[in-house]
Parts: structure tokens; sequence; C-alpha cells
């Protein structure tokens, strides 16, 4: 076996600690990376990879990064989802006898970013840790860079997990063994950037320290378990006190609405599906905040709307309030916009990065904390009083800032001129004989000139030479012998020195070089003093971002015109006037039609849209949705009034969200997602499907829709709202009590077809998408062929009545009396051609045909009836049974 040097062998040793990181491993002004480190680093970093001896026969790949610059190195490897293990010489090495001691000082990871580009202001930087406990799955999401952490436990199922993660859109994920598997299957299906690790090691003890006893012993067994893993995880990678992660905010699972990942992808809460940027999703339409800690607690109310009926109006009655003041709203802004972000703030305190400029920062910050304080007060609202009430304003420490910083200090904290006079005797004793010192160099300045007689000799100061004389070639003649010791010959100049002006350099220089030392030490020691305070200032941070939040959503309702919904707990959901909250603010030119919604029990349950592609079908249906979700969040609703009742859980089955991620296909997305409603709907969930069944044939297709819709009706009577278009689908009505058809409007004058975008009783039809593809330019004879193919098809399902129930459903809708007129484009265009087709498909054998049509029949019927499980069916559907075997007859 090869034989190292002592100091590849120490490297080896290191990186045995640290196999899944890159090993950052310090050696002078520049971190090495050795043997497959280096040549993946080399790689992903495009940096040149060398050579050196390490004992062995070959050199040993090798690449580096300069010390100075190697942040930009660690993020990108970061950013490819990489971690990095810095390894830092911890011995002066001086002092070493043989090699100098190294160790790992900190794991950067994703998830445990403290700084730079790659946490945004406006974003959590969140690490999610899944523990499987006493047959309970449990989750804890932690944002290091603010000290957040929120953990919930006790699920039986993982699906409740996986939406929970998608409320964080974590950076990493850590997860006990028994759940690795399975948590990193499913959250590769949603996104490949997420870094995942099995992590098992808990360090109970430890973690226990870093809370009050009373907190922690509130906690469940299976919470403690969750919350230690993560911790150890964080303590073991950062290998410090994390000294801001001192709360926990536990909660339940029904304490806020349930939304899928799919669910909230299709809506767009957070982000566009087609671009993932922020502009154009609802976060983006409602924030209107003044701070980035405002921003981020936006976002997550956005992604966790309330299911409590107080909580919700307590936030309604603070929105209504500023939207009613406009003054008191602007105010409150204005002051808003002078406070930092407190919360990442804390945490530059506690991993001590925090410079003079951040205490400053912070100083300013809290000094509007009385101005804030008073506007809720003289506000009126009840709950904007109670929310700042006995409030801790942090005075103490703003006053503490305030007497040991100057207003502008420098970004570095290592070269002094941070501390105010006054504030130290020492330091401002240095600071005299500094002043002094120079007093003195200027006056020697002076006297030398005198002496000499030459005008332009000048004191100088290098760092290599420190204070000299100097004096142009030109008038070096001029100096009395022996006067000055020479130093330093430059090609106009010469520079000289006196043992006198050293002598004064000394006491300057150390004068100088003490008061960085001791503004450093000063400055060090409040920053310390600052960091046992940080729960107190977390506390306030938290309640100015949620004043941000309610002024935020109070000027997006004032602005837009949103109207105070009425919620309440019971079914029925009625909204007048609604509008797409986002639609609406993007088509400015264009006027929106709004569009009413009702929602009764024991009338009306599901509403059955059909209409032409464009209509306005989906957009109708994500509005109901996103109405139902602004209430939820406290947030005044699009419409000139509502009554909403508290929605469990929205699912969305929304066609064309082909998953290419997880490379399934469309229909299988779709049926999985339809799947997960129907197991987890209830009565006080919302359900949206537009387009079911389009993935497969047009006859399974609407045997799928048709059942699923049934299902939804019987079983479940949520709130149901279905596009489909499948216009046959609309017999439903007359079966289905709760049902009822709707249509997105048209008007037809000529070739012309016009959308109203108004919703209307009863249903279209016909859906006009070969209308759709000749406004799309497909050349005439294409269209001209389509209609033809079209009436060929319906000539053939009108005459062919031997196919159950999906022959049934067109011969029914053909003769219910619709809104829409046929369109007298397809009318013309084919029935000049009608009579021969016929002719051509039913045949000569018209005899032969009808008794075995009449056969077939009676096989349907009796096949029907011998399945039918009686034991399992409920009075309304075996009303419906009985009525579709009759129209069979
Ligand atoms: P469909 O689902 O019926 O195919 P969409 O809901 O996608 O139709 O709507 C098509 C376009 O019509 C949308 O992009 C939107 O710009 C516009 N639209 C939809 N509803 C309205 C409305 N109520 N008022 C004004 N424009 C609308």
């Amino acid at each position: 076996m090869a034989k190292y040097t002592p100091m590849i062998e120490q490297y080896l040793e290191i990186k045995e600690k640290a196999k899944d990181a890159f090993l950052f491993f310090r050696l002078g002004d520049f971190y090495e990376m050795f043997f497959e480190d280096a040549k993946l680093a080399a790689q992903e970093l495009e940096i040149t990879l060398t050579g050196r001896e390490g004992g062995a026969e070959e050199k040993i790949p090798m690449c580096g990064v300069p010390f100075h610059s190697a942040e930009q190195y660690i993020y990108k490897l970061i950013q490819k989802g990489y971690k990095v293990a810095i390894c830092e010489q911890v011995q002066n090495p001086a002092e070493a006898k043989g090699v100098v001691k190294r160790e790992i000082v900190r794991v950067i990871t994703p998830g445990t970013v403290m700084e730079g580009k790659m946490i945004g202001e406006d974003n959590n930087n969140f690490i999610v840790c899944v523990s499987h406990f006493n047959d309970t799955y449990n989750l804890a999401a932690c944002d290091l860079t603010t000290g957040e952490l929120y953990e919930t436990s006790g699920q039986t199922s993982l699906d409740f997990i996986i939406d929970e993660i998608g409320t964080y859109s974590p950076v990493e994920i850590v997860s006990e063994a028994s759940t690795y598997s399975y948590i990193h299957e499913r959250m590769s299906q949603n996104s490949s950037t997420i870094l995942m690790t099995e992590w098992n090691a808990k360090d109970e003890q430890s973690v226990k320290e870093q809370f009050t006893t009373k907190l922690w012993e509130s906690l469940s067994l299976s919470s403690q378990h969750c919350v230690a893993l993560l911790m150890s995880y964080l303590k073991e990678t950062q290998k410090r006190a994390l000294s801001h992660i001192t709360n926990i905010h536990s909660y339940e699972r029904n304490q806020y609405m349930t939304l899928d990942p799919f669910t909230r992808r299709n809506l767009e809460l957070v982000e566009t599906v087609r671009d993932q940027s922020k502009k154009g999703s609802l976060l983006w339409l409602l924030d209107k905040t003044a701070t980035s800690m405002g921003a981020r607690l936006l976002k997550r109310w956005v992604d966790k709307p309330l299911m409590n009926l107080n909580s919700i109006n307590e936030r309604l009655e603070v929105v209504d309030t500023l939207v009613q003041q406009y003054i008191i709203r602007e105010d409150l802004r204005e002051k808003l916009k002078n406070v930092y972000d407190l919360e990442r703030l804390v945490g530059r305190i506690s991993y001590g990065n925090a410079n003079a400029r951040d205490l400053v920062a912070l100083k300013k910050s809290l000094e509007q904390v009385p101005a804030l304080i008073e506007i809720c007060n003289d506000s009126g609202s009840d709950n904007l009083s109670s929310i700042v009430h006995s409030l801790d304003q942090c005075t103490d420490l703003k006053d503490r800032i305030d007497e040991a910083i100057i207003d502008e200090p420098p970004i570095s904290v290592k070269e002094g001129a941070m501390i105010k006079e006054g504030y130290h005797d020492y330091l401002d004793q240095l600071r005299e004989a500094s002043v002094n010192g120079k007093q003195w160099l200027a006056e020697l300045e002076q006297r030398e000139r005198e002496v000499t007689g030459i005008k332009k000799l000048k004191i100088g100061y290098n760092k290599v030479f420190g204070y000299f004389i100097e004096i142009t070639k030109a008038n070096i003649n001029l100096i009395p012998e022996g006067r000055y010791e020479r130093k330093q010959t430059l090609t106009n100049a010469e520079r000289f020195i006196t043992p006198e002006l050293k002598e004064k350099e000394a006491l300057i220089l150390e004068a100088e070089e003490k008061m960085v030392g001791i503004e450093y030490e000063l400055f060090n020691d409040l920053r310390n003093e600052l960091k046992f305070q940080l729960p107190r200032l977390q506390m306030l941070a938290g309640i100015i971002s949620t004043l941000d939040v309610f002024q935020s959503l109070a000027k997006v309702s004032a602005e837009n015109e949103y109207c105070k919904p009425v919620m309440t707990n019971s079914y029925d959901l009625n909204i007048k006037d609604g509008r797409h909250p986002v639609v609406e603010s993007i088509s400015k030119d264009q006027s929106f039609i709004a569009n009413d919604s009702l929602f009764e029990s024991g009338d009306q349950n599901i509403l059955l849209i059909t209409g032409p592609n464009m209509a306005g079908k989906s957009t109708y249906m994500r509005q109901v949705s996103l109405i139902c979700i602004m209430a939820q969040i406290g947030c005044f609703v699009p419409a000139s009034e509502a009554t909403i009742p508290i929605i469990d859980r929205i699912f969305t089955r929304i066609g064309a969200a082909d998953d290419l991620v997880s490379g399934q296909s469309t229909f299988m997305v779709e049926m999985k997602d339809i799947q997960v409603m129907t197991e987890k709907a209830t009565a006080k969930s919302l359900v949206i499907i537009d387009e079911l069944g389009r993935g497969t044939s047009t006859s399974e297709g609407m045997s799928i829709a048709q059942a699923v819709i049934e299902f939804l009706h019987n079983e479940i009577g949520c709130k149901t709202l279905v596009s489909t278009h499948f216009h046959e689908l609309a017999h439903l009505e007359k079966h289905l009590p709760f049902l009822k058809n709707y249509s997105m409007s048209v008007k037809e004058s000529g070739d012309e077809v016009t959308f109203l975008r108004k919703l209307i009783k009863g249903a279209a039809s016909t859906s006009y998408g070969i209308y759709c593809a000749q406004i799309a330019g497909i050349p005439n004879s294409i269209i001209e062929r389509s209609y033809l193919l079209l009436n060929t098809f319906e000539s053939r399902d009108v005459n062919n009545d031997s196919n159950g129930l999906i022959d049934n459903v067109v011969r029914e809708t053909a003769v219910t009396e619709q809104p829409v007129v046929e369109s007298p484009l397809m009318q013309n265009k084919v029935d000049t051609i009608q009579m021969s087709l016929f002719e051509e498909l039913e045949g000569n054998n018209t005899e032969v045909n009808d008794k075995q049509k009449k056969e077939n029949k009676d096989n349907v019927i009796e096949k029907e009836l011998r399945s039918l499980d009686l034991l399992n069916i409920t009075p309304l559907q075996a009303i419906q049974f009985l009525s579709d075997l009759k129209s069979k007859l």
C-alpha cells in the first residue's frame, strides 16, 4: 500500500469524516482538494487540475481555490447540490510539532447557507427533516438564516408529510432510514434540486439544552425525536451553538387548509406554472410588503390558509381597519420601510458574522418601534392594539448600540473606526496619542522645511517602511550633511528617516494597532451581549412582519376594490361578482367579466360547466379556489359580496399539467390525482376538475368522468366544479339532484363566435373545437374535412343505439333544450352530404341489424342487472340505476 506524507495522511483521516462533501483543506492562502474531490471539483468549478507529490509513486490529483475568493466557489458547488466541508488550521504553525493541526469547522449545505446570493431576501431557506417514531411520521423545518423552527407530528401517513414539505419549498431534506427512500422517490418526482441526506444520528441531550425545559417538555415524544434529529444534523454540520434557535412552533395539520403540491402549482399560489416565477402568482399580487421579513411571512400565510374561524376573523378585522383608513395604512407602510431584516440580522449575530453596519441597522429599526405602536393604537382596531400591547420594544438594546457605535461605520470590523468617542477611556487616550503623534509629524515637516530650505520636503507613510521624509532628487544637495539616514531610492526622489521619527512612529503605530484591537474587542463584546437577547429581537421581528403583512393585504384589497368576506362554519358558499384576482390585475386594459358562484346544501353541490375552449372555464374555476384561499388567509376577496365557508382542502385536477419531471403520462397523473381526491375529499372540501378523462379514448374518458362525478355527488358531497368538453355529460343533471349544468356563454353571428365569459345556467351543446382550430389558422381544407368527419361520427352515434350508457347520453343531450344555439357554421357545411354517408355506414342489411341490436341491448341490460351489488348501493344510486336501464330500453 502506498505510504503518503504526514500531511496527506492527515487529509485522508479528515476526509473520512466528510465522505459526502468536498473537503476544502486549508493550506496557507489556499483551500486545496485532493484525489477524487479534486478531479470532480476541477470539472464543476472549471479550474485547473494539477498534481502534488504526496509520498506515493504517482502524483496526487490536486486543485485549489484562493482563500479570499473561496466563497464564490463554495456557493457554486452548493448550488449544484453538493456539500462543502471547510477544514481550517486550528493551531499556530509556529507552535506546531510536525503537521499543523487541522479540523473541519463547518459543513456548508444548501439548507445551511447563511449568506450570499443563494438566499433570496424574500424567501426563507428551509431545511426539512422527516422522522418515523412509534408508527407515526413527523416533520420539522428550520430556516437557519432566521432561526425559525416549525414542527408537526403524529401523522399516520406519509402523504400528509409530502403535502407539508411542499409548503416549505425546502432546499434540503434529511430523513431517517425508514422514510428515506419513499421521501426520496416522491420528492424527485416534484423537484430534482433538493439535496437529500439519510440521517439517523441524534444527540437528544444537547438538543434539549437548546430550549427551555418547559418548551421541550410540552412536545410529544415523536416531536422531540424529530426536532432532535434535525438539530443534531445542524449542530453536526455547523459545529456551533446556534443560539438563535430557541423557539419551536408546533402545529397540527387541521389548523391549516391542506393543499397538495399539484394544487399549489396548478393554482399558481407562489409561482407560475410556466416559468416558476413569482410574477403572475397570487403571492406576487398580494405582496406589497415593505420589508423582506414581511414578504417571507406573507408567503407562509399564502402557503398555509387558516381553518379556525376566529383566527380568520381576527385577521379580517385588522385588514378591514387598514382598508378603511388610508392614512393609518400609509403611515404604517412608511415606518416599516425603515425597518431592516431583523430576522436575518439575528441570524448573523448568532453566527458572529454581524458587522457594525448591521448593528446600526438594528438600532435604526428599533427606533421605528414606538411610532409603529402608536399607529396601531390609534387605528381603532382591537386586534391591532392587542398585537402591540405590552410589546417589548428592546429600547435598552437600541441605547447600547447607540452609545457604542458611530452612525456610519465601515464594513470591516478589523480596521477600527466603529466605536464612538467617550465609550471607552483607554481607547480615547490612544486616539489622543495618535492625533498628537500626527500633529507632531505635521510640525516636524514644517520645521525640516525651514531648516533645509527645501519647500517640497514632505513626510509620507507606507506599510513597508513606515514614516519617512521624502525629498526630490533636484533638492538632494540641499540636505545638510548627516542630518538624515537614507532609506529608499525612487526614480525622482529619495526617502530618509531619523531616529526621532522612528521613535514617534513606534508610538503612533502602536497606538493605532492597539486602537484597532480594542475596537474589535469592544465590538465583539457588544455583539456577544446581544446574542443573549436574540429571542426578544425575534419576538419583535415577528410582530413587525405581521404588521407588514396586514398593511400589504389591506393595500391590495383597497386598491383592487375587494370586499370583506363573511366567513362561516357551514356548507353554503355564495360569491357575487367574483373575479380572478391575477387575471384581472394583468388584463388592466380589458375589463374582466365578473361571475357569481353558488353552492347550497341540499340543492347545488356540483357545477358542471360546459363551453368552448377559451370561454373562460378554467379561469372561473380557479377564481373560486383563489377566493376561498384569500379569505382563509384573512384577505379581502375580489367580489362584490362573498359568504365563504371554511374549506378543509382544495383538490385540483387540471388538465395538461404533464408531469414531465417524473416522466409520468398525463393520463396516469390525472388518475392518481383522482385517486387521492376520492380517498381524501370530505364534504368540506372544494374539488376542481378541469377537463376530466381527456387522456384516453372518448368513450372511456367520458365513462370515467361520469363515474367520478357520480362518486363525488353520492359519496362525498363536496363542493365541486367540473369543466368538460364532453357536453354530452349534461344529461347527468337529470339523474343527480345536486348537480347543475352551467356553461360559458358565447355569441354567434355569421361565421363569428364571441366569448362573453359569462357563466349562465344550462349546458352548451357543442365544444366549438373545430371553430377554435379555424381561429388558430388551420387550413380551410382541414377545417371542412373536420366538420364532415364530426358529422359522420355524430350521425353514427344517433343511429347506433346498441352501446349502452354513452350512446344514450349522446341521444339524450341531442334533445335537451340548451341555451346556446347549434353552430350554424357546422350545420350548413354538413347538411348536404349527410344522407349519402348514412347509407354507407348503415349498409343494406337493415333488418338483420335491427335484430342484432335488440339482442345486444337485452344482453347488456341482463348483464348490468346481474352485476348489481344490492347490499352496496344507496337509494339514490338505485333510482339512478333504474332510470338508466329504462332509458336503455
Ligand atoms: P377555457 O378554460 O374555457 O379554455 P380559459 O379560462 O383558459 O378558458 O380562458 C381563456 C382566456 O380568456 C384567459 O386567458 C383569460 O385571459 C380570458 N378570460 C377568462 N375569463 C375571463 C373573464 N371572466 N373576463 C375576461 N377575460 C377572461
